[in-house]
């Protein structure tokens, strides 16, 4: 069974840029139920899975497949915020301006790929197979972990629940605010590192061991 990760900060620890109302329905109610949907799914095939990764892997069904990305997707964007705001460590700060000529250059293509996502998705900071940074959209549950080699380092959910209650129809403002204030930079370049061959990218938790050993 794949349990609902808690939020790695306080429900109003993002506030202003984002609510503790708007926190507390897409954690408690949005990311909760896609947890609960893809146990049940999993549950009804039988199978086992050692990780939430290997179900995203497992694109047997599509109903399978969204709610496992979500879960997944979900539980790595509130890793990828923190009430701390910072800035990125020299190594990937070089690297961005390698990329993209500056973070404000950054913030400009991250910002115009969420807003030019046509309806619901996703929008990363990603490491390619060759290690280049890129900033690219998803659409719904799709995620960059069907991508081989392919590293998160951040993501912003561009999905209306994660703004609307706070920006109604700017997603442009929610993305512009989100960028400035919330990227957990720390958490950024420990997922550069990890696409460098240096430590671990971040898992999903593992599921617990009763429902693996029924
Ligand atoms: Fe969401």
């Amino acid at each position: 069974m794949f349990e609902l990760p808690p939020l790695p900060y306080a429900y109003d620890a993002l506030s202003p840029v984002i609510s503790e109302k708007t926190m507390r329905l897409h954690h408690d109610k949005h990311h909760a139920g896609y947890v609960k949907t893809l146990n049940s799914l999993v549950e009804a095939s039988g199978r086992r899975y050692a990780s939430l990764e290997d179900v995203v892997a497992d694109n047997t069904s599509k109903k399978l497949f969204n709610n496992a990305a979500q879960a997944w997707n979900h539980a790595f964007f509130w890793e990828c915020m923190s009430p701390k705001r910072g800035a990125p460590a020299p190594a990937l700060g070089q690297a961005i301006d390698a990329a993209f000529g500056s973070l404000d250059k950054l913030k400009a293509a991250f910002v115009t790929a969420g807003v030019d996502q046509f309806g619901s998705g996703w929008v990363w900071l990603v490491a390619d197979k060759d290690g280049a940074l890129k900033v690219v959209a998803t659409h719904d549950a799709e995620d960059i972990l069907t991508e081989p080699g392919v590293t998160p380092l951040l993501v912003c959910d561009l999905w209306e629940h994660a703004y609307y209650l706070d920006y109604q129809n700017e997603r442009k403002g929610f993305l512009e605010a989100w960028f400035d204030a919330l990227p957990n930079w720390p958490f950024a370049a420990r997922q550069w590192a990890a696409a460098k061959g240096d430590g671990g990218a971040w898992t999903y938790p593992a599921p617990t061991a009763e429902r693996q050993a029924a």
